[in-house]
Parts: structure tokens; sequence; C-alpha cells
């Protein structure tokens, strides 16, 4: 039973929009449905989702094999090279590159299936060592890195903000990411257009809305509690 969750919130997306004076075909609302059964992804699909985002390889490709081929999926979790090859060609968006040997394996798997892939740039924002992804001052490496890519295009930046009671506390990285956001398009790097921003999930989206992001993950706010933590 999600259709209510799921109503407020869309409802919540659109009073930040209004709040910000952005407009809601901006914000791409993904429903993150790791460890979720197919019966619950089926549900939000019937009621008009059409992103998922999943943190495992094998649950990914399991769902993306069940479910209506019209679903772009969210490659959302840390993912291992070895791995690459199983979801490359089944993913609209991969948000978790954060080294650069990653980036080159996606590369090199993408140009065997001879598919483009979309990827983000995972920002370690606040600098918190439980967490993967990349430091803001070694982003000017990746630039220089996608220049030599082909097949793997870079979309923008992603991050996981730090897990608070209050949203307001992420509002500063939320702003850092999109002032680094708004400094790689700068750069000008010919590899496809920088234009995704994926930050806020189910604790904090209203205020990630607030300072630009363009892609929200969110599971808990919509699906429920996890049955276990990932
Ligand atoms: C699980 C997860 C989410 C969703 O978290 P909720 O708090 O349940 O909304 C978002 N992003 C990533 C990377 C995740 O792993």
């Amino acid at each position: 039973m999600i259709e209510q969750s799921l109503k407020e919130v869309r409802e919540n997306i659109s009073s930040a929009c209004q709040a910000s004076g952005r407009k809601v075909d901006e914000v791409t609302l993904i429903a993150v449905s790791k460890t979720k059964p197919i019966e619950r992804l089926r549900e939000a699909y019937d009621l008009g989702i059409r992103d998922f985002g999943e943190n495992k390889v094998q649950e990914l490709a399991e769902k993306y094999d069940r479910l209506p081929k019209d679903i772009r999926w969210h490659m959302i979790g840390h993912l291992q090279r070895n791995k690459v090859k199983y979801i490359v060609d089944k993913v609209a968006l991969i948000h978790s590159v954060d080294s650069i040997r990653l980036l080159q394996t996606i590369e090199q798997e993408a140009a065997q299936k001879q598919c483009t892939v979309d990827v983000l740039l995972q920002v370690n924002i606040a600098a918190e060592e439980s967490k993967f992804g990349i430091k803001p001052i070694e982003l000017l490496e990746y630039m220089e890195e996608i220049v030599r890519l082909n097949y793997v295009k870079v979309r923008g930046l992603m991050t996981i903000a730090p897990y608070v009671k209050n949203a307001e506390e992420n509002r500063k990285y939320f702003c850092d990411l999109r002032k680094l956001f708004v400094d790689i398009t700068h750069e000008n790097v010919d590899n496809g257009n920088v234009s995704i921003l994926s930050m806020g999930m189910s604790g904090d989206y209203m205020v990630a809305i607030e300072e630009g992001s363009t892609m929200i993950r969110v599971g808990t706010s919509i699906f429920g509690e996890r049955e276990y933590p990932v």
C-alpha cells in the first residue's frame, strides 16, 4: 500500500519546487526499491513510477528481467569492477562511479557490448570516512580522464549526505555539491551534456531540491522501512 505515501512524496516535491521557484519536471523521483519484493515495484509502476534505484547488481538484474522494459534502472550502490558486465546494458544511469579504474572498466564493457552508458561521479562531499566517493579536489583528474572515453558519458554528480536528524544540517553539503557541479559544467569537457545533480534521500530531499537537486533517491518514504539494513 504505497499509494498514500507516494502521493505525499509527490506533494512534498511540488512544495519544495514552489518554495524555490523551480518547475516540478526539473526533478526526477527515483523510487529506491532495494530489498523490496517485485509486487511493491509493480505497484509503484502502476502509480506511474518509471525510475527505480537498486544498490546490488544481482538484485537489479533479476528485477530487470521480471519487470516492464520501459523502466529506467538506476545503479546507486557501490559497484565492483568485476560486476560491471552484468548491468552495463541494463542500466539507464550509474550514480556511483568512485574511481578512475571503475570508469575505465565501464568503458571497456560498454565498448564490448557496443552501448553507451550514462554515469555520475559520486562525491564524498562531507568527507566522511565511512563513505565511498571522490574527494572534490580529485574531480579535475577525472575530467582529464573523461575526455578519453567514447562509450561512457559523465552526466553529473551524486552524493550521499550524512545521516542527520534535521535535514537543514545537510543544506551546506547540497550547496557545496551544487557549486562543484556548476564548476564542472564550466569546464566544457566535450563528453556529452552535464546536467544531473543526484542528491536527496527520504530524510532530506526537500532541502536537496531547494539547493538544486535534479534527481532525488527516495526509498523509505515510499516503500516504508527496509526489513534489513543495507
Ligand atoms: C538506500 C539508498 C537511498 C534511499 O534511502 P532512503 O533513506 O530509504 O530514502 C538513496 N540513495 C542511496 C545511494 C541508497 O543506498
